[in-house]
């Protein structure tokens, strides 16, 4: 599933080909990713910004002078959205279907596609640009640019103090953009346990993990994503941080640090990978009792 830096990356990658770009053509085949109706209000508008939101992207639409729609994406699990050749085929599982055409008739092809079909791709109309659509109001703060400070991560933990570490980062509402792989990523990079309640973090612990999680999330960034499966960016390119990855699907694997042999469980439904010797249990034991 793509993360902030999957995310991210697509963004960067599509804003230089398609902001400043009209769409000429929109067509969607498959209702439940895009509605016809919102489909075919995306043709005469203008591409003015693309932004990210954990893990939306939202594509700023302007009609005439001014911004008049976003359209929101949610990849979930399988999305992707590409540029496509006009003269190569239609890859399978493509629902939507954009051209758009610069100032200078330049077409461009942007496609969605997506094979387990949960992605959705929907409209929101424009207030104020400054204000993201409230499907947004519910998203924790960001992690990057800025990075997240410590006083804002100590006060959303503050929030859910009997979820496990693992739990809190997975969780939206907490911080934006984080899924499985780069909460395994963080906890690692921060040496804690991710079985450690929120509430029972000391002020250094909240330290480690406020620097770990914009690190971590910037050198993902920096490396264009991770690719396991399915993940590419705009240009159907993959990442490289599936080559930096220390824990996510490395379990029975030596630690790259330690070479204690990585653990596995399961926490807040999800496979989550660890290190004893490097994220130890003991620290939690000691907070608890003092
Ligand atoms: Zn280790």
């Amino acid at each position: 599933m793509p993360e902030l830096p999957e995310v991210e990356t697509i963004r960067k990658t599509l804003w230089p080909a398609v902001t400043g770009r009209t769409i000429l053509q929109a067509e969607a085949s498959a209702n439940e990713v895009m509605s016809v109706e919102d489909c075919e209000q995306l043709i005469g508008k203008t591409v003015t910004d693309i932004r990210r939101r954990g893990k939306y992207l939202l594509f700023l639409l302007q009609e005439g002078n001014r911004p008049s729609l976003w359209l929101l994406v949610h990849l979930r699990m399988t999305g992707r959205l590409l540029i496509h050749r006009f003269e190569d085929p239609l890859p399978k599982h493509t629902h939507v279907r954009l051209v758009l055409q610069s100032v200078d008739l330049q077409r461009t092809l942007l496609i969605f596609q997506d094979t387990r079909r949960f992605g959705r791709m929907w409209l929101r109309r424009v207030s104020d640009s400054s204000q993201l659509p409230t499907d947004m109001d519910k998203l924790g703060p960001e992690p990057v640019d800025p990075p997240l400070a410590k006083e804002t991560l100590k006060k959303q933990l503050k929030k859910h103090p009997a979820l496990t570490l693992k739990a809190a980062l997975l969780n939206q509402s907490v911080i934006a953009g984080i899924g499985n792989i780069y909460a395994d990523e963080i906890l690692y990079a921060a040496g804690l346990p991710p079985q450690q309640r929120a509430g029972t973090l000391g002020d250094n612990q909240i330290s480690q993990l406020a620097t770990a999680i914009p690190q971590v999330l910037q050198q993902a960034i920096a490396e264009c994503g991770t690719t396991l499966r399915n993940y590419v960016d705009g240009w159907s390119r993959e990442g490289r941080f599936q080559n930096c990855l220390n824990v996510y699907g490395r379990a029975g694997l030596p630690c790259r640090h330690c070479g204690q042999t990585l653990l596995k469980t399961r926490l807040a439904g999800r496979t989550t990978t660890w290190c004893p010797s490097c994220q130890p249990r003991h620290s939690e034991a000691r907070q608890t009792d003092s």
